[in-house]
């Protein structure tokens, strides 16, 4: 079997501008999830951010991509909408798409949701347990039957999206709210994953169960030689009468 080739993209704007962030992650969160996904066999490694031109996501980056990874929190507005609609093409052709965190409110997210993505917050550093409720699935692959991250951002329901085709992981916080963490959805021939663990001034990135769901989830978006379906006016396949 061929390599996945992943792009991690990130916008890379709090790393460069607020130091508690680059304590955590010195070289920007793309880097941090890039280091750990180089060290799969099967999986080969290219970053992009906002800054690039064509925010790094040209039309030749995109085709060579199989799983895109999309961070982003304090620039979604900056995100061109001609890179979204060619992001959004590549998802429909089969490219998997995994969006961490604040990327909920992402272009991209919310033009393949066609909700407004909405949720409750609060960042008081609570507690957050994480439970596996779809033992069976591949994202959940490794993992025990929950896992928990001691400091966290809150994210509440009702999260405003669509009803996953697939839901694999749901969070409990210690102040009592529920959220749907990890969301599998059909977009044309494509994959897309909703992670949400990740807020950048918090260390969650470098735990080993949020690394383990990421690598998962690559495998499982990757695209599959599936077949190209056809569309419209037919005639019949057996004869009919
Ligand atoms: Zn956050």
């Amino acid at each position: 079997m061929g390599q996945i080739n992943v792009l991690v993209w990130n916008e890379f704007r709090h790393e460069r501008v607020h130091e508690a962030v680059a304590r955590i992650y010195p070289r920007g969160i793309h880097e941090t999830i890039a280091t750990h996904l180089r060290q799969q066999p099967d999986i080969r490694v290219s970053t992009a951010t906002l800054d690039e031109p064509e925010h790094g996501l040209s039309q030749q980056v995109l085709a060579a991509t199989d799983v895109l990874i999309w961070w982003g929190h304090m620039a979604h507005h900056e995100v061109s909408d001609a890179v979204v609609d060619r992001v959004h093409q590549r998802v429909l052709d089969g490219m998997g798409l995994i969006c961490l965190h604040s990327a909920h409110y992402s272009k991209i997210f919310r033009r393949l949701m066609g909700t407004t993505c909405s949720l409750k917050w609060r960042e008081i550093g609570e507690k957050e347990r994480i439970w596996v409720i779809e033992p069976g699935h591949p994202i959940a692959t490794g993992l025990p039957e929950y896992f928990e991250i001691p400091h966290t951002e809150m994210y509440g329901e009702r999260f405003d999206i669509p009803a996953p085709d697939e839901l694999v992981l749901l969070s409990w916080f210690a102040g009592g709210e529920v959220f749907r963490s990890g969301c599998c959805f059909y977009r044309g021939r494509g994959k897309v994953f909703y992670f949400r663990p990740g807020h950048e001034t918090l260390p969650i990135y470098h735990q080993a169960e949020v690394l383990q769901v990421i690598t998962n989830a690559v495998r499982w978006a990757a695209p599959v030689a599936g077949p190209t379906p056809t569309f419209g006016n037919v005639q019949p396949l057996e004869p009919i009468g």
